[in-house]
């Protein structure tokens, strides 16, 4: 059996694996700045942190979940998203006792078992944060910020728009919802059929459906969740917007914006782009100031995003934003003519390489001839060539793979030579 990568998984090779690295050590960067510091929780959770965390009747944990049961019986799931289990953690350790606000970014790989295509696939990274402990419009706009931030850094924010909105408290938004399912109801058969069983259970997410006949249908809605927001929810998204304002950041209020989760209180946001198609989400969140006692805490308020890192890169690529290409070292290749050089060659490379720089060797005795060649492919800018005459007078040949200059040094030069450049002033 010739073995395969599961369906919608992803093999990520040199240089996307730097690219994707790069992309979040930036991030990180950034988010240490605003006092965050991280968390590594586990890829296993019992499946119940996510059920009783984002909702029975989300996609989520209705039909995207890799759930199993393990040989001591448990239910388990892959995490499909980083929330829940930092939620978990943050209670577990009672977190809340050590400092009134608590703020934390994990990275990682997440799960979900929904159609692969482009920006969508079954295993994908997250970047995200969460702040626990406050409940002033004022912890949405920093954490809004820094999100902002790691996005300017990353050379995007002329490409993305930040959408706000707030779904208010529950209770405004069941009296939404009712309100919602009356207006669709009696047209449910031009629903899709994934909204049609929406509407029973959670209307909210045909907002944000991607098909072209409940777009249609629900552009015709003509009331909006603001409708129903309570005063102490308007002012919440008021002080935020203006908040926002204060730092420049620029926003647009899209009353469409309510997320899939059911964790959600208020303030919800998604950072999107014109340029991936339907998948047009790299970043979202919210304000969620009932999941921590939802899941067995205490009251405690909190705010939070995840950021997807595909997407983002997938972001980088169609705008041709050079600004995280990984730099490229300069590389040496040592090469050997003959048998008795083949360890010497060996042992000047690995010298070299504990001074730092990257160097590239042969370990079987090749061709002078194919090992040039292999120096010319892989990019080398110098050569050290070592054949038994060099072993013999105890130098070495370097060779400046742009010009074919070629000089002898004495072989006891090498342990001088701090870095690349020290090569270039010789040659
Ligand atoms: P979408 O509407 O695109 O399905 P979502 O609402 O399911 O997104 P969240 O759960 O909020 O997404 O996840 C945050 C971010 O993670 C998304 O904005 C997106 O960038 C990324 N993301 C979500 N699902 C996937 C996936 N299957 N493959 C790649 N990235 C994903
Ligand atoms: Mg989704």
């Amino acid at each position: 059996m010739k073995a395969t990568r599961l369906h919608g998984f992803k093999d990520l090779f040199h240089p996307e694996t730097e690219k994707l690295r790069l992309v979040e050590s930036k991030t990180k960067e950034v988010f240490g700045r605003f006092g965050f510091s991280e968390i590594i929780i586990p890829i296993l959770e019992l499946s119940g942190v996510y059920s009783t965390g984002l909702g029975d009747t989300t996609d989520i944990v209705q039909k995207e979940m890799y759930t199993f049961e393990t040989k001591g019986g448990e239910r388990v799931s892959m995490r499909p998203e980083g929330t829940a289990g930092v939620v978990r953690a943050f209670i577990e350790h009672s977190l809340h006792r050590k400092s009134p606000v608590t703020k934390l970014y994990y990275s990682g790989e997440m799960f979900r078992h929904e159609k692969p295509q482009e920006g969508r696939q079954r295993s994908f990274n997250q970047i995200g944060a969460e702040l626990f402990g406050s409940r002033d419009p004022l912890a949405d706009s920093e954490i809004i910020a820094m999100l902002w931030l790691a996005i300017t850094e990353l050379g995007l924010s002329d490409h993305v728009e930040l959408e706000l909105n707030s779904i208010g408290k529950p209770a405004e938004r069941e009296r939404y919802k009712k309100a919602l399912t009356d207006f669709l109801s009696p047209n449910k058969d031009s629903l899709c059929e994934n909204c049609q069983n929406r509407l029973g259970m959670n209307p909210l997410r045909i907002l944000d459906c991607k098909t072209g006949t409940c777009r249609e249908m629900t552009s015709e809605i003509p009331f909006s969740i603001r409708d129903y927001l309570s005063e102490q929810s308007s002012e919440h998204l008021d002080a935020l917007t203006s908040s926002l304002g204060e730092k420049s950041i620029p926003y647009r209020l899209n009353p469409r914006i309510v997320r899939g989760l059911d964790y959600y209180t208020d303030t919800v946001f998604e950072i999107t782009t014109d340029k991936l198609g339907s998948q047009n989400a790299v970043a979202a969140g919210g304000r969620y100031d009932l999941l921590v006692e939802r899941m067995g805490g205490p009251e405690t308020p909190a705010v939070g995003f995840a950021m997807g890192v595909e997407r983002i890169l997938l972001l980088l690529e169609k705008t041709g934003t050079r600004r995280n290409s990984p730099g490229k070292k300069q590389l040496v290749c040592v090469i050997h003519i003959g048998e008795e050089a083949r360890g010497e060659a060996a042992r000047i490379a690995n010298d070299l390489r504990k001074k730092g720089m990257r160097v590239e060797t042969e370990y079987e005795n090749k061709s002078l001839k194919s090992q040039m060649r292999k120096a010319n492919r892989t990019g080398a800018a110098h050569s050290i060539i070592i054949g038994e005459d060099e072993l013999r007078k105890k130098v070495f040949l370097l060779r400046n793979m742009r010009t074919g200059e070629e000089k002898a040094f004495p072989l006891k030069k090498l342990a001088d030579l701090r870095g690349h450049g020290d090569f270039r002033k010789l040659l």
